[in-house]
């Protein structure tokens, strides 16, 4: 990789998988991201309650898929901030820690589609560049129906590139087509309760982690896997 620009990837990550590391490789890739930062939520505004790991295990379990991976690293910066993890705030504070640094906010595009309901969501464009994956040959149409629909809100210009759009202060909102895996971490947390395998949905350090907490995991999740 290479670039001055760094990646963003935040997630609730309850778990981990495949899925999310690839799309972070390949978007990297593709706009030659000198690095990635996972960001594990501490508390998802969206997704407080039930089910969630505690955010040490999800960090943890984070690092191990990054490990050994040049350019990732998992930033903790979430865990001390209280109330909900909003990611406006998490883009404002990486902006004034690291002045001058270029970041990149990596987002799916059903995430972008949800932006409206974020906290300042149509903002985060001022704080960094936004780099929307979608499954290969999907989604190019949404992407631009959606920065059209919120132009003025985003203060989004379209440019000769259908993929790419300006956005203030010198950003960028790009569409970055990936291999699409059909993994989700709803479906990792369902198989686990029903005592299926989850062997090659989440890389073998995560799944060594998980077999180790089971016990938590039968309280967050529900039943673990047997074998
Ligand atoms: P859940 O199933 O619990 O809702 P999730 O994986 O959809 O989990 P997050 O952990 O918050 O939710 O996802 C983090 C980021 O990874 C989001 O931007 C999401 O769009 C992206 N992502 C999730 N699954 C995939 C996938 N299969 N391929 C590419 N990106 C994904």
């Amino acid at each position: 990789m290479s670039g001055a620009r760094i990646g963003i990837f935040g997630g609730t990550f309850n778990p981990v998988h495949v899925a999310h590391v690839r799309a972070a490789i390949e978007v990297a890739e593709a706009l030659g991201l000198s690095a990635v930062e996972f960001i594990p939520s501490a508390r998802p505004p969206h997704k407080l309650g039930g089910k969630l790991l505690d955010f040490e295990l999800r960090a943890s379990l984070c690092r191990a898929a990054v490990a050994g991976i040049p350019g990732f690293s998992v930033n903790l910066l979430e865990a001390d901030r209280p109330g909900p993890s909003y990611t406006c705030d998490t883009l404002a504070e990486l902006a004034a820690s690291r002045p001058g640094q270029d970041f990149c906010f990596i987002l799916g595009l059903g995430d972008l589609l949800c932006l409206p309901s974020w906290k300042d969501g149509l903002g985060l464009g001022r704080l960094a560049d936004l780099a929307v994956h979608s499954r290969e040959g999907q989604g190019i149409e949404a992407f631009t129906a959606f920065l059209t629909t919120h132009a003025q809100g985003m203060g989004a210009t379209p440019t000769a590139d259908p993929a790419v759009w300006t956005l203030p202060g010198g950003h960028a909102a790009r569409f970055v087509p990936i291999t699409r895996l059909d993994v989700s971490a709803s479906d990792i947390r369902a198989r686990w309760r029903s005592g299926r395998r989850i062997d090659g949905l989440v890389c073998q350090a995560v799944l060594s982690q998980l077999l180790t907490n089971a016990e938590t995991l039968r309280t967050a999740w529900g039943r673990a896997v047997s074998a």
